[in-house]
């Protein structure tokens, strides 16, 4: 196992993958640990990133390329790190991975459709189902199917489950429901704790109807709902009944600057409502998106790509304040209450569909980082200490390119305990 002049990076997101790679390719050994079955974190899980408006998969794939060619970097997904211990520079951490359940040797991963178990899709925020047995997306790294022991474990004995089992067995992929989690411990100079963001939770929001009424979604379901890989194959349509969508609303800062909520501002938010007013643009040209805001954001060179989403004469800016979502019984069209601030006007629409810009609640609020003496602000983002490096949203709300500078310093930071200050 790896030695002194090892960085253990927790997270693969965007900020974990870049830490690892640009302190492998300086020749220090990195172990990466990611608790979902792939890399990629949200950002495999966004249609288009602004402000060029291309697919994830382009940063992705590059990075992918880099860890595959790199043998410095060893990569653990569905693990977690259960415990760390020692100082800076001389670290123990003990590493849990959960098994796959499946061994396939056949290189035939997408043969799976007869699968006879559904469980959620969680890659698509619960909007669909999947198979147990499945590759978690199709541009998955790793390449590798995982699958759902417990719900496998229900049909257990069934003919389905039998002939499942058996063609699964003809093509060379093996199924194994007991298998056992594994744990080890490894040696380490340097942690870099990059575990991200979660959504934060919108049925929280009582009054803006989420989880009440079927045509209120969150932005992150927004960006698989536009998705040709997602649960619509793109369609941006109603979930209540699969009407195409043609008037749609966003309502800015749900839950955010908020004291009984997150009380910061999550940065992205206004860009990604200006980016997902595009993505209906561009699929119903009929469309119109009306963006309800306190104060649209749009920092530094983000500015320019603000300007041109507002040209477009079929997005609709309003500064006011939504504070009451409810649909109509009948039509199931969804109904928003607020105040227009600057006419002081009562706001009071319909629309197909309404999406809340719900912002981003770091892990580490919910899960700390398993090492004594570790600091945070008072949201739950991580304060870097010695020997332990925060790197993107783990640190703070931030965008993919300001994850990928903040990364790349955290992982300088880290090369410089393996050397010694
Ligand atoms: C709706 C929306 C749209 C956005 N669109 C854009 C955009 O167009 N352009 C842009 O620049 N930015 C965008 N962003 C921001 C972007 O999503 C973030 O900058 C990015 O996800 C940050 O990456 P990260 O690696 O820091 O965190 P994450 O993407 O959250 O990755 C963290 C990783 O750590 C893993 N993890 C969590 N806990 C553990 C643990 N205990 N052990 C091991 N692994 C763990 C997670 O599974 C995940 O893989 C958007 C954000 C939102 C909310």
């Amino acid at each position: 196992m790896a030695g002194e002049k090892t960085v253990l990076v927790v997270g693969g997101g965007i900020s974990g993958i870049t830490a690892a790679v640009e302190a492998a390719e300086v020749g220090c050994k990195v172990i990466l640990v990611e608790r979902l079955p792939y890399l990629g974190g949200r950002v495999a899980r966004m249609n288009k990133y602004f402000p060029k408006l291309c697919p994830p998969t382009c940063g992705l794939e590059i990075n992918f390329k880099r860890i595959r060619k790199n043998t410095d970097i060893t990569v653990y997904t569905l693990a977690t790190v259960e415990n760390i211990s020692g100082t800076t520079g001389s670290y123990t951490a003990t590493i849990k991975i959960m098994p796959r359940c499946i061994e396939d040797r056949s290189g035939t991963s997408k043969c799976v459709e007869d699968c006879p178990v559904e469980i959620p899709n969680e890659f698509n925020y619960g909007m669909d189902m999947t198979k147990a047995v499945r590759l978690p997306y199709e541009m998955a790294y790793p390449m590798n199917l995982v699958a759902d022991a417990d719900a496998l474990r229900k049909a257990q004995g069934s003919t389905d489950f039998n002939d499942f089992v058996q063609s699964l067995e003809s093509r060379g992929i093996k199924l194994d429901l007991d298998a056992k989690p594994e744990i080890f411990t490894v040696n380490v100079s340097s942690v870099v704790w990059a575990t991200g963001w979660v959504p934060y939770d919108a049925t929280r929001l009582d009054k803006l109807g989420f989880g009440k009424f079927p045509n209120v979604i969150t932005n992150v379901m927004m960006e698989r709902l536009a998705a040709k890989s997602g649960p619509t194959c793109g369609e941006i349509v109603r979930p209540s009944d699969g009407k195409k969508v043609y008037n749609l609303a966003f309502v800015q800062c749900a839950g955010s600057r908020d004291e009984n909520h997150l009380p910061y501002c999550s940065s992205i938010c206004c860009l990604a409502s200006l980016k997902q007013a595009t993505y209906l643009r561009d699929y119903n040209p009929d469309a119109e998106a009306h963006i309800f805001y306190i104060d649209l954001r749009a920092y530094g060179r983000f500015e320019y790509f603000f300007d041109r989403v507002r040209n477009d004469e079929k997005i609709h800016l309003t500064k006011g304040k939504i504070v009451n979502v409810f649909e109509d019984p009948v039509t199931h069209d969804v109904i928003v209450e607020g105040e227009d601030i600057l006419s002081g006007s009562r706001i009071r629409s319909t629309f197909d569909m309404v999406v809340l810009a719900t912002g981003m609640q770091p892990n580490t609020s919910l899960e700390k980082v398993p090492a004594n003496g570790v600091s945070y602000d008072e949201y739950g983002f991580l304060v870097s200490d010695d020997g332990i490096h925060a790197a993107g949203v783990t640190k703070r709300p931030m965008d993919v390119g300001t994850c990928l500078q903040d990364s790349t310093g955290a992982a300088l930071k880290a090369l410089q305990d393996t050397v010694g200050r």
